[in-house]
């Protein structure tokens, strides 16, 4: 499904920004840093927040390296092989084949985006394989190949099933409307991805991974939990709670809201629930409240609406443009055509690279506001905030090897979340209520 961005861009970006894994705060958003009573000779603000033993920092930097240029070679691949389908006319010929072998009109087209989907799915795979074995490698992932493969062929299935269907409803619609189509696909796209997000908890996360109500194993850390949804007025009842079996796979720690209505829910990882202290769970479970109550999914869905409607438009102007100019020896006419609609789906991978910076700052800004929430949310329930959000922040980092000194430069193109060390360090500096002040979404 890597290719097939358009009603799933929006919602990868949504998805990973909801998730709290490892994230920190922008600079530019801090508070004025409160100059703790006086005793204590506070740190000067330079000194990492977030650290590393010698052994695990050249660890991080080392998978950090690869990260990166899995992401770039990743990236470049991925268009390369749009371009070459196109340029090398496999499109236009697979086209003319799937007409040959039906005369119904929408199982040809079934048929060539299903096989669109096979094609950029192995292409993909080489990549993929060495970014599992880097995470194996350096042991954050525990999962042994077959069962990576079998996950990579529920992805696949799923492109085929869900993602080939939705490529042919889009691409009847260019053939129908040759002008507007950008907008009806845009309106369409909106139903579809509010669809997804209520349903990827139900129907696709359970394909991947095995969940059971936090409240079967867990029911003191749930009493506790039940603490910070009383302090922050959050309607997360123990019955949308859940534990999530990540152990099978991996070491990551980590937590995350998702779904919306009805299936809105908190899942936290069992990695999470065995290694860290119940004190920082709660300050997780505080990040997650802040999703929550400060409505980040339907606001970020409203942002990423408006966005789309500008991105189909741009790309509907930039996919004709490249039929006018390229189609001849593409062996292309327009692109309402099969292998035309591609077209369109390549000026979308391009401008969707580019929109990579702004939907990651976004993303950014609300688990900075997340992460204040949470720090807050778990003043008066634990001893000391501030250290155990700090140290929530090092367990998270430690456990997924995460670099402690990223170039601000990859930090703000890549990174969903603020870095561990901007998020450590703000929340080892936020103490709001210290002089008699208040926090931001808390009095007391
Ligand atoms: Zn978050």
């Amino acid at each position: 499904m890597r290719f097939v961005r358009c009603a799933v861009f929006a919602l990868a970006a949504l998805t990973c920004g909801l998730s709290l894994c490892v994230s920190q705060a922008p600079a530019a958003a801090q508070p004025a840093p409160q100059s703790s009573a006086q005793a204590t000779p506070a740190q000067p603000a330079s000194t990492d927040a977030y650290t590393l033993s010698p052994e695990k920092l050249a660890q991080a930097k080392a998978l950090n390296r690869i990260r990166l240029t899995l992401e770039i070679v990743g990236t470049l691949w991925g268009l390369a092989v749009l371009w070459i389908l196109l340029a090398g006319r496999w499109a236009a010929g697979l086209e003319k084949w799937v007409t040959s072998i039906s005369r119904f009109r929408w199982i040809q087209g079934l048929i060539f985006f299903a096989i669109f989907t096979v094609i950029t799915t192995i292409a993909s795979l080489p990549l993929d394989a060495v970014g599992h074995a880097s995470s194996r490698h350096y042991g954050i992932s525990v999962q042994q190949w077959d069962g990576w493969l079998g996950d990579q062929g529920k992805s696949l299935a799923l492109g085929i099933l869900i993602g080939s269907p939705i490529l042919l409803l889009f691409n009847w619609i260019v053939r129908v409307s040759p002008r507007r189509y950008w907008i009806w696909v845009w309106v369409i796209s909106l139903p579809l991805i509010v669809a997804s997000v209520v349903l990827t908890p139900l129907v696709i996360d359970p394909l991947f991974n095995k969940f059971e109500p936090l409240m079967k194993t867990h029911a003191e850390l749930v009493t506790k939990l039940e603490t910070v949804v009383a302090r922050t007025g959050t309607n997360i009842p123990p019955e949308r709670m859940f534990l999530m079996k990540a152990s099978e796979k991996s070491n990551g720690i980590n937590a995350y809201v998702t779904g919306l209505g009805a299936t809105k829910r908190f899942v936290m990882w069992d990695t999470t629930t065995d290694r860290m202290p119940d004190d920082e769970i709660l300050f997780i479970f505080g990040h997650e409240s802040g999703h929550y109550v400060r409505n980040h999914i339907p606001k970020m869905l409203t942002i990423f609406a408006v966005m789309l409607f500008f991105v189909f438009w741009g790309c509907a102007r930039f996919g004709e443009w490249l039929v006018r100019r390229f189609g001849a020896r593409w062996g292309i006419e327009s692109v309402a055509g099969r292998a035309g609609f591609l077209t369109l789906i390549f000026a979308i991978s391009i401008v969707s690279f580019f929109l990579t910076p702004v939907t990651n700052t976004i993303s950014r800004h609300y688990e900075h506001e997340a992460d204040i929430f949470g720090q807050e949310a778990i003043h008066g329930l634990v001893p000391d905030p501030v250290k155990t959000s700090v140290s929530a922040f090092n367990h998270l980092g430690e456990a997924w090897l995460e670099d402690p000194a990223p170039s601000p430069i990859v930090e703000f193109w890549d990174y969903n979340h603020p870095s561990v060390q901007t998020r450590a360090k703000f929340a080892r500096e936020y103490d709001p209520w210290v002089n008699g002040g208040h926090g931001k979404f808390f009095d007391k």
